[in-house]
């Protein structure tokens, strides 16, 4: 076969086809996991399609895909169209939403939140809802069950982690000589001081962790809800992610601050800056203010239609 362009590598790679280097036609298909679970009949589709249109190899990608390897050019069409046919997509490549990455939240001991259906919810409407939508830079998602942090949604440029914040009830404290909450913190943000417990809210990051553990029910009032980082990165440039100073106990809200986030980007953001940037450029607290209100939702379409900012 004639020599492939570098258009036609450029072209196929926002399919989700990376070319191999050591090869003159062939690539790597990405495939889409949603979050990482797929079933077993998808799994075998998977293999088929290996074994059909690639080398017979897949490798797993740090942000849940699976690659299929070494898949000749003339391969990349009957490849996505068989994978198609089986309810998988392809892609997750360009200055886009990137593959929503998930810990295994919902079946950990340490899960406080359901990480599976809320990255589900985010690959449909974001990876999916905004598939076409370009953005000044690639955008990376990630839902993590507690504050173990597995899966860094911190490192990410939006990441939504799993909080069950305690309420104290001080008066139901009796000094025991063993306290079973300052047993069970595993950051010591709970411990008693003269004769009562006492919690250090600024170190407490609601892991839940000590839930129930008191036998006279001083901490028993736990709220459920979402923390949110935005502004996080990971590779080049390293910038750790800030907390909204709001947790959400409603999930929809909590999912809607991730759109709000992309219109943020997009309207805000130069070609080629990372949100990160952005976040730095025009402040946290303005980027809270604006994540926090409805404005950005109110001009979704408007803000959809608008053209990148050039540098
Ligand atoms: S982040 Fe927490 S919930 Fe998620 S896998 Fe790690 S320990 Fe489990
Ligand atoms: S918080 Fe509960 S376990 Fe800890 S000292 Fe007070 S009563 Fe005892
Ligand atoms: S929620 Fe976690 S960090 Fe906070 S006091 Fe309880 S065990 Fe400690």
């Amino acid at each position: 076969m004639t020599k492939l362009s570098a258009e036609e590598i450029k072209r196929v790679k926002r399919l989700g086809f990376l070319h191999d280097k050591n090869t003159e036609d062939k690539f790597n298909g990405r495939v889409i996991t949603r979050n990482g679970k797929i079933t077993a009949e998808e799994c075998s589709a998977i293999a088929e399609a290996a074994e059909k249109f690639g080398s017979g190899e897949v490798t797993v990608t740090t942000r849940m895909t699976m690659e299929i390897q070494g898949v000749p050019f003339d391969n990349i069409e009957p490849l996505r169209e068989f994978l198609a046919g089986k309810g998988l997509d392809m892609g997750g490549t360009g200055a886009a939403v990137r593959p929503v990455v998930s810990c295994k939240g919902t079946t950990c001991q340490y899960g406080l939140i359901d990480t599976f259906a809320v990255s589900k919810e985010i690959h449909e409407r974001f990876f999916k809802g905004y598939g076409e939508v370009a953005l000044p830079h690639k955008f990376k998602i990630a839902v993590g069950g507690c504050p173990n942090n597995c899966v860094k949604p911190d490192l990410n440029d939006v990441g939504i982690i799993g909080q069950r914040i305690p309420t104290v009830d001080i008066s139901k404290c009796r000094g025991c000589r063993i306290c079973q909450i300052e047993k069970a913190c595993p950051i010591k943000a709970s411990r008693l001081e003269n004769g009562k417990v006492h919690i250090d809210l600024e170190k407490c990051n609601h892991c839940g962790r000590c839930m129930n553990k008191c036998p006279f029910k001083a901490y028993d009032n736990y709220t459920t809800g979402y923390g949110i980082y935005i502004g996080g990165r990971w590779g080049k440039q390293i910038t750790r992610g800030k907390m909204l100073s709001k947790i959400f106990t409603d999930k929809e809200e909590a999912i809607g601050i991730v759109e709000k986030a992309l219109l943020f980007f997009r309207e805000n953001g130069f070609k080629g800056e990372r949100f990160a940037q952005v976040v730095e450029r025009i402040g946290f607290e303005n980027v809270e203010k604006a994540l926090l209100s409805d404005d950005l939702l109110e001009r979704k379409n408007e803000i959809i239609a608008m053209e990148l900012k050039e540098k």
